[in-house]
Order: C-alpha cells, then structure tokens, then sequence
C-alpha cells in the first residue's frame, strides 16, 4: 500500500510540473490569455469554491461561454495544482459523438497536450485514453453502459453531465440512476450544466442544489420569416381556413401576386417547391395545425434561393443551415454543388456538420476560409448549442429537428423530423450574433413560430412508451412503472401502464413484466414494437420484402400525395394500386416497387409525379428497408440468398395475414347499418374513419373486419387512420386469437432456433394465411 501512494504522490507531482510548464511557456501563455477572454472565467473561483462545497450543483450560461471547455478543466488544473492529479477521474457527458470528440481534443489542445494524455474520449466502437487521463469525454450512452456494469462508478470523483436541457432520453435515464447513486458516494460531485435558463427544475429534482449562472454577451440579430422571405420573389403568403367534415383545419396556401415579376429562374424553382410544399401540405392531415406546414418539400430549392440571395447581397459572413438530418445535409448538398455560384469553390466553402462525420472534416468547420469565400454550414440540430462556430453572421432555419438516434443505446422510433420549440428557434437565431449583430431567416410564416411550444418536451415523453418500457427492460434497470415515477418529469402511470399491457398482449413481455425472446429482439428494431413483430413475422414466413416496405412506410409517411385541387386524380392514381384488394398496406407495396423499376430506368421522378407519389419519402422508405435488412441479420431469421427470404413474397394472402398479425389488436368490426356503416374497436366502441385510405370513400360494406395501424383522439372522438385494410373473413379476431398463442410459440422457438424449419409446422402456416382467404371460413 505504501509502495502504491508513493507511486500515485510522484505522478500528481509530475503532473503538476508538466501542467505549469505548459502554463509558463509562451504558447500556453497565449492560449491561457484567449481561455481568460471568455466568461466563464470571471466565475472561476466561485464555481469551484460551490463544486468543492456541494454534491450538486447547477450551471447555465449561453452557448460559447465556456461550459463545455472550460468548466472540467478548471477542475482538473485545481485538482493538479493541489498535487491530486493521480487520484482524481472526471467524466463529462456529451449527447452526441461528434461533440465528445471536438470538445476532448479542444480541450486537449487548451492544455498544450496530444489527446490520451491528461484528456481522452469515448464513445461507441471508439475511444483515445491513456494512463494519465483524468477527464473523459464521453457520451451519454457510454456512462450509461459502464453504471450497468459498476454501479457505484468506483475510482470517479466528478460527474459532468452536459446540455442537460436537452432533455434526452439518455440524459433523463442517468439522472435517474445518478440521483439514486448519489447517497451511496457522498464524495462524488455531480455537475449539471445546461445552455438555457429553466436550471430550477433541475435544482429542484436534486433537493435543491445551488445553481451558478455565467452571464453572457450576444449582438442583436433580426429575424426574417417566410412571409418576408418570399416578398423578394414574388409570392405571397395567406392563411385560409379550410373547414371539413371533422371540424376546422388551418391550411396554409401560397399564392401568387397578381402583378408578378418578371419570371426569372429563381422564382420558378420557388414556384415549383411552393406548389410541391402545397401539396404536403394536404397529404398530412390532421388535428394538428402545424404538420400542415411542411419543410420537408419546401426545402431545398427555398434554401438555395436564400443562400444565394445572402451571398450576392449581403456583407461577408459564414452561413449556418439547420436541417432535419444528414440524407438531407447530404441531398442538399449535392443540389447546391451544381449551382454556378455556390458550387464555386473559389467563392464558396460548401461544409457538412453531422454526427456520423469524419473528424477532419469537423475541423474545418472551425477554421476561417480564405479572404473572399463565403463559408456555409449545412448542419443538424447539434450546432445548437453543442458546437460553436465563432464567425456565423447568418442562420438559415427550417424550423424542424429530427429526433436521431445516437447510438444503440437510444434506439428510439423516431424518424419523423418534428418542429422545434420556441427555445431552439431562438438559441438557433443567437448563433448568428457572436461576433457582430446579424441575420436569421426563418423558413416558415411568423404565425407557425407562434405556434411552437415553449420548450421542446423531454424526449421521455415523447417517445413512444411502449419502446421506452422495452428499453428499460433490455437495460436491466429494474420495474418499469417504479424506475419511470422516479424521472425528472414522469409519464402519466396510466400510460405506463397501457404500454406494458401492450406490450404483454404482443408478447415482447411474460406476466410478470420480464423480457421475452421476442422483446429482446424488438428493442433493437428502430421501430415501434409492433412494426418490428411485423417485420420478423415476414422473415419467418418468408415474405420479407413486402413487409419491409410495409413497415418502412408506416414508420417514415404516407408516401401517397393528395393535393388539394387534384384529389379525385390523386385517388384513382392510389386505388390502381390497391386494385381490388381494398388495402392500402398493398398499394403501398406495389407503389414502392413500381418505383424501384423506375429508379432502374431512371425514371423515377416521372414516375412519382404521374402517380402523384413523393420520390423524397420512397427513398426514405428505401433506406430505412437496408437499415431493418442489416438489422434482421442479427436475429438470424433472414437468408442471405434473396430468393429463399422471398419465397412467398408473391403470395398476397400469406403478405396481408402478417399485417394484420402484427397489427393486431389493431382490428374493429363493421357493422352494416342500412346506408351507413358503424365501426366498433374491441376497446373503444364506436369509432370514426378518417383517412385518406382508399377505403375510406366507399367503406367496403360487405366485408365485416378492418385492421388498422392509428387511431387518434379528438375531443372525444376517436378516429382511426393511417392505412387500412379490410377483410372478408367473419370472426376474424377470434380466429387469430386462437392461433396467436401457437403463432407466438413459433416465434420464441424460431428465435431461439433460426435454422428451425417452420415448414413443418404446415398447419399454422396456412391457418394463417386462411385468415385472409376469401373462402368461406370452415
Ligand atoms: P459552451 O459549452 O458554454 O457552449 P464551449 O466551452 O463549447 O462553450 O466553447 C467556448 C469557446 O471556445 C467558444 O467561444 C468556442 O468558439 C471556442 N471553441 C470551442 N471549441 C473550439 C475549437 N475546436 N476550435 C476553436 N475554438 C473552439
Ligand atoms: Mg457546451
């Protein structure tokens, strides 16, 4: 033991030599005096003294202050300083990879040192750290993993966890586990920072620890909305009111000015967005006023006008771009690279900011381009506020973020991209006014900003809870009901407690709340649980492509198009696909692969547009199927040869008999009322159609079941949407819940067992797909 202090005092000495030798040399002088310039160091001594004297605290301050750099660096310099350098293991969580890595190897940098030296990152698959490393970056997910496996976080001293109001899953499931740590380690310190002011409710989850905020300075910036926006092309913007049989829906419709400019390129690349964004704009039907409005579409030619009216008029400057997501920072990408003035690398320095980049690429996103290039910034969400890019003057914002997955840990079923809150939209705006005051173009009308909510809701409460239960499950963190009463905002118990009823009636959980085969291999499908059933239902059965496209479809959106002045065309063009099938879930499928024959022929933008079909979304489509594919992989389920995983792709029957399995107990009964039909669900009652299904004009009175992926709530009317699918055969849910259990032993069996032949379990099979026929029931 004696041996083994002496070691550790020579290293804390060492480390303090090295640490005031960078300190004294000219180098760390000079970078000691641009650290001093920020202001998180006027407050310095009083965040240590609050961390040496308190187990909790809480810091804000504006995004550049100097949270992320600085504030474990003081630490660890004092820690040093006092010749604890050897004993001390800071861990500051970051929620995404990308920033874990800028922010070590900057920090790296402050300190005069190669990263794995006295800083070191990890994060999945990934990871510099040496024998000296006494702060680590890392994301949120990897802390996560290593309290699974030590759960008092033996040897650390300082937890740091970053951009706290973010409010991520991951970040609300460690505050759980770290609140529940917190009186088995007394010593431990516990560090929340966050970019914006709401530190109370974080204070007070934690008893109410001291909150320190660093006061912060920004130039004024001047916000643009779409309204003003396409003043400068010669359109205008109306709201109008758009009343239909489930009550008002707001619609919004661009027109065009009476006196029109002269048509220049520009305004009829406009044109067509506005006309394409026209059309979303009714596809997406629903309660919500707000998912009228949709970016999506009006995209890339809007923002391609906007960057090149800010790079012939206005005074030099970086641009920075939020998007959705990479597919789309790269697709623009692309667009704007053909462009004769933005695609002109002596004018224009076209960057990408994302999470799955390389960390070259990412430096030069920091660096200042050479006199007389205009520098563009195409990034997601993340330059927000967890990287800071110091020479942005102007913000181009679509108003939207897609909730991404970071890494396996987070597997959470959102794809959509959602809009974002009143407070990202202006920490967006603020990042155009660091150095001089500056410009922000909105890309939507004022009203739909005045529509945003205040604050985004943690995403704890927005995903989906039956995903949310799997994981916690798969995590091993316990009752879920009792783990989640203990968040920072908790779910309603009755919804828990509806997601774990679920979750039993699919099978992914026992009686008594554990892990099935089933449920493990769920919550590593990016999908909502039943999708996920559907989709190795289809691997098992062999059917595999159909039922991809299917859950691809559902997960992404509706790829079908119904503008407002062409919708009886719109619906003919859908119902050819559906034939006489009456089932959207097979129109879809053939649309999808009409349309893969077309991309063949480079022909597919033709395609869609004579099918009234959204080429952006079918590729969506596209790449989540090679996502599920390489996924399904694992489970071992799928054949690599693509004739035997399709088998019985061919056969339409066996096809609809997996949705409707894995849709179950999606299901409601028609009842013939005289001219009218009444639909009943197993738990609701009546029920109402809304849907621009191709069974919603003439409900197919004959046919006595519907299966059904929605069903939404408004006021006290409950509706189903989404796609339908009607079916002959009567009895229907009886039948399949006397074969659901069989169905479900299947699946554990073949799980456990992929090579198990399911041939011969013959019977099953083709009850199943009986479900469906269109034969009399025996
Ligand atoms: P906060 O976490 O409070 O948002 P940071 O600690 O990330 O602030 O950043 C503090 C300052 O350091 C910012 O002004 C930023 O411009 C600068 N900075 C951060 N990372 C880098 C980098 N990789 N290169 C150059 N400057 C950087
Ligand atoms: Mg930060």
């Amino acid at each position: 033991i004696a041996a083994k202090e002496k070691m550790l005092r020579e290293k804390s000495l060492r480390l303090r030599i090295q640490q005031r030798e960078w300190q004294e040399s000219s180098e760390g002088l000079k970078m000691l005096e641009s650290r001093r310039s920020l202001p998180a160091y006027k407050e310095r001594d009083a965040l240590l003294k609050a961390i040496s004297e308190n187990q909790v605290v809480v810091v804000s301050g504006e995004t550049g202050c100097g949270k992320t750099t600085q504030l474990p660096q003081y630490i660890l310099e004092s820690e040093i300083e006092a010749a604890r350098g050897a004993s001390c293991s800071l861990i500051c969580t970051q929620p995404r990879r990308i920033s874990a890595m800028a922010v070590s190897e900057r920090v790296a940098a402050e300190r005069g040192e190669q990263l794995g030296e006295s800083v070191g990152y990890k994060i999945r698959l990934e990871g510099i750290k040496g024998r000296d490393t006494g702060l680590l970056f890392c994301t949120t997910g990897i802390l996560l993993r290593r309290l699974l496996v030590d759960r008092n976080l033996r040897g650390v001293t300082h937890v740091i966890v970053d951009e706290i109001h973010e409010r991520g899953m991951n970040e609300d499931f460690l505050l759980i586990v770290l609140k529940d740590l917190l009186p088995r380690r007394p010593d431990l310190r516990l560090i929340l920072m966050s970019a914006t002011l709401n530190a109370e409710l974080f204070s007070s989850y934690f008893g109410g620890a001291p909150m320190l905020h660093i006061p912060g300075f920004t130039f004024p910036v001047r916000a643009h909305y779409l309204e003003n926006i396409l003043e400068t092309t010669g359109y205008r913007l109306t709201p109008y009111n758009q009343i239909d049989d489930y009550g008002q829906e707001k619609v919004w419709k661009m027109q065009k000015q009476t006196m029109r400019k002269r048509k220049t390129q520009i305004a009829s690349a406009v044109e067509d967005t506005l006309e394409a964004a026209d059309y979303n704009g009714y596809s997406h039907r629903t309660q919500d006023s707000l998912s009228c409005w949709n970016p999506d579409s009006i995209g890339f030619n809007l923002i391609e006008h906007v960057l090149s009216h800010i790079c012939k008029n206005e005074r030099p400057g970086a641009v920075l771009v939020f998007m959705t997501g990479w597919e789309d920072i790269n697709s623009l990408k692309d667009q704007l690279q053909a462009h004769p003035l933005l695609g002109d690398p002596n004018r224009v320095l076209l960057l990408a900011c994302h999470g799955s980049m390389a960390s070259a690429e990412q430096r030069l996103i920091f660096d200042r381009p050479p006199e007389g290039v205009r520098k563009i910034v195409l990034a997601t969400n993340m330059a927000e506020t967890s990287i800071t890019i110091n020479d942005v003057v102007f913000v181009v914002d679509c108003g939207k973020a897609k909730e991404t997955s970071y890494d396996a840990l987070n597997n959470t079923p959102c794809l959509l991209p959602t809009w974002i809150s009143k407070a990202a939209a202006r920490q967006r705006r603020g990042r155009a006014g660091r150095v001089q005051s500056g410009e922000c173009y909105h890309l939507y009308p004022k009203c739909v900003y005045d529509a945003f909510s205040d604050y985004q809701l943690p995403e704890l409460l927005r995903t989906p809870l039956q995903s949310l239960c799997l994981q916690i499950k798969s995590l091993d963190l316990g009752g879920i009901s009792e783990f989640l009463s203990k968040a920072l905002q908790p779910p309603e118990p009755l919804s828990v407690q509806n997601a774990v009823d679920f979750l039993k009636i699919i099978g992914a959980l026992d009686e008594n709340e554990n892990l099935t085969v089933l449920g493990q291999n769920l919550s590593v499908l990016p999908v909502e649980p039943k999708l996920g059933k559907m989709l190795i239902l289809g691997a098992m059965f062999k059917c595999l492509d159909p039922v991809m496209t299917v859950v691809a479809g559902l997960s992404v959106r509706d790829p079908f198009m119904m503008p407002f002045d062409k919708k009886d065309l719109a619906e003919s063009a859908k119902a050819q696909f559906s034939g006489r099938g009456f089932s959207d879930h097979i129109a879809l499928i053939r649309a999808y692969e009409g349309w893969k024959d077309a991309e063949k022929q480079q022909s597919g933008y033709e395609y869609c547009w004579r099918n009234f079909l959204s080429a952006q979304t079918l590729k969506a489509i596209d790449s989540l199927r090679k996502q599920f594919f390489s996924l399904l992989k694992d489970t071992g389920l799928v054949e690599l040869d693509n004739e035997s995983q399709n088998k019985w792709s061919h056969d339409e029957h066996l096809v609809r008999a997996i949705i409707c399995a894995g849709l179950f107990p999606g299901v409601c009964s028609v009842v013939n009322k005289e001219r009218s039909i009444m639909l009943k669900t197993m738990e609701d009652g009546q029920v109402l159609l809304y849907s621009n299904s191709v069974n919603a004009q003439e409900p197919k009175i004959s046919y006595p079941w519907l299966v059904f992926n929605e069903k939404i709530k408004d006021g006290h009317l409950k509706m189903l949407g989404g796609y339908l699918e009607f079916f002959m055969k009567p009895g229907l849910a009886d039948i399949y819940l006397c074969l659901k259990r069989e169905l479900e032993e299947l699946i554990y069996y073949k799980l456990l067992e992929p090579k198990l032949d399911i041939c011969r379990y013959v019977d099953l099979l083709s009850a199943i797909r009986l479900l469906i026929s269109e034969d009399q029931c025996e």
